[in-house]
């Protein structure tokens, strides 16, 4: 049995969103975020970690996301599709 080596994956918390799948962009107002398709989470290889550019913020400041996870908060994210 030789197959390739399988890596597992889990869906974790999306960090630009915290969980929700939108982004408050105003009071009362807020759109799909766009980091995780408005699902609220994303896949990443397990075991999962948090990315050490942004501690798992997903952001380098207030307005900008952190290029290293792209907005996730996670190292190795697999991209899906
Ligand atoms: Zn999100
Ligand atoms: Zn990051």
């Amino acid at each position: 049995m030789n197959r390739p080596q399988q890596v597992s994956q889990a869906p974790e918390k999306c960090a630009s969103c915290e969980g929700t799948g939108k982004l408050a962009v105003a009071a009362g107002y807020g759109v799909s975020c766009l980091v995780c398709g408005g699902k609220g989470s994303i896949m990443v290889a397990q075991p999962a970690g948090a990315c050490h550019q942004c501690m798992g913020s997903g952001r380098r400041s207030a307005t900008a996301l952190c290029l290293a996870c792209a907005g996730t908060g996670w190292m190795r994210v697999v991209i899906q599709g």
